[in-house]
């Protein structure tokens, strides 16, 4: 197992996000038949099947209770054991949340490099590992080489295409020592959000609203669009910081990183802390009444006009479009 890529993933009662199953895919292009996934919580288990169909050739399942609930000291604690036990060359973690708050903190255990946020991972001919990952809040895209002798990696969400096989994940027993894990803090309770929209960072269209949208109330037109489209809707910051929706809608800079295939950009001027959360989308349509707004710069597509005509236009055609296939 010492060439294996070990694929860390975030399961919520054996549900498997889409970001696990692309990580899979990822690391079987890279290492085909060395992928081992790790899976937490009394659900691991049931994962297996999917997790193999998408690229795992092992699964090491830590199904006990202390892992029901994420804590990062615990959980990096384990992966460390799991590291030192099947000497893996690579670790992978999604860089969502989760990953990004853990993927640190096994580095700095491991004393080994990391590359965050990574949106391509390559093969060199030596087997060593290369990623490519975005600076200056997505200006530029970095080449980045990682010395130590194990390498570490976040993995965007929706920059990689999933590939089911027939393959089928082995278990693999690794015993952890739960006494030396430290759960300094504990989650006493999550509460989620209900929402019928598709979660932003691994949505494949994201209607989003700005400044322009003038108030809460009419965050009702984007609902609209983004249910006729299967969309998820997302805000500038400034409108999740005047409470016209949640904060998890703020992508940015300092707010949720995405790569859909199509981002809808409505009554947002493009400032650079905005365009650092989109940059990874692969269309940008703008929507905006200023023909100077930064955001059509970055725009592949632009409607210069105003958004309480344009955004019903737009529905309606989409509805139009559906009833006619
Ligand atoms: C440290 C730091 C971090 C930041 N992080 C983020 C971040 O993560 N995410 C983020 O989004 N911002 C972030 N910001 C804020 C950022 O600089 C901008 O202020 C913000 O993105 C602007 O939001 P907006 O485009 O919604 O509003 P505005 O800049 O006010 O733009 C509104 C747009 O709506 C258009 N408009 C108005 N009426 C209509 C209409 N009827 N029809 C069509 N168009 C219309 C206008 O022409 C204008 O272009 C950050 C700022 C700082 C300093």
């Amino acid at each position: 197992m010492a060439d294996d890529i070990l694929v860390i993933l975030q399961q919520e009662a054996g549900k498997v996000r889409r970001v696990a199953l692309e990580m899979l895919s990822l690391a079987q292009q890279l290492r085909p038949g060395q992928v081992t996934a790790v899976t937490f919580g009394p659900d691991a288990e049931s994962t297996k099947d999917v997790l193999g169909r998408y690229g795992a050739d092992r699964m090491i399942a830590l199904n006990q209770d202390v892992f029901a609930h994420y804590s990062s000291d615990g959980f990096a604690e384990a992966v460390r054991q799991i590291q030192n036990a099947v000497a893996a060359t690579a670790l992978m973690f999604p860089a969502t949340a989760w990953g990004k708050d853990l993927a640190p903190r096994v580095a700095g255990l491991l004393q080994a490099g990391l590359a965050s946020d990574c949106t391509e991972i390559r093969s060199e001919s030596n087997g060593r590992l290369v990623a490519t990952r975005p600076v200056y809040a997505g200006k530029a895209f970095a080449t980045v080489q990682i010395d130590s002798p194990v390498q570490i990696f976040s993995i965007r969400p929706n920059i990689q295409s999933v590939k089911e096989t027939n393959r089928s994940a082995e278990p693999f027993d690794c015993p952890i020592d739960l006494q030396a894990l430290s759960f300094q803090s504990k989650v006493v309770e999550v509460r989620t959000q209900a929402t019928e929209t598709v979660e932003l960072t691994e949505a494949e269209i994201i209607v989003s609203g700005g400044r322009g949208m003038k108030g809460p109330e009419n965050f009702q037109l984007l609902d609209n669009l983004a249910q006729a489209l299967g969309a998820a809707v997302g805000s500038s910051r400034p409108v999740a910081d005047e409470g016209w929706v949640p904060h998890s809608y703020h992508i940015g800079q300092t707010g949720k990183v995405v790569s859909p295939n199509v981002y809808f950009a409505i009554g947002i001027s493009g400032a650079i802390q905005h365009l650092a959360g989109i940059s990874g989308s692969k269309y940008i349509v703008a929507i905006n009444s200023d023909p100077e707004a930064p955001i059509f710069k970055a725009a592949n597509y632009g409607i210069v006009g105003n958004l309480f005509d344009v955004v019903p236009a737009v529905t309606e055609a989409v509805h139009r479009l559906k009833a006619e296939q």
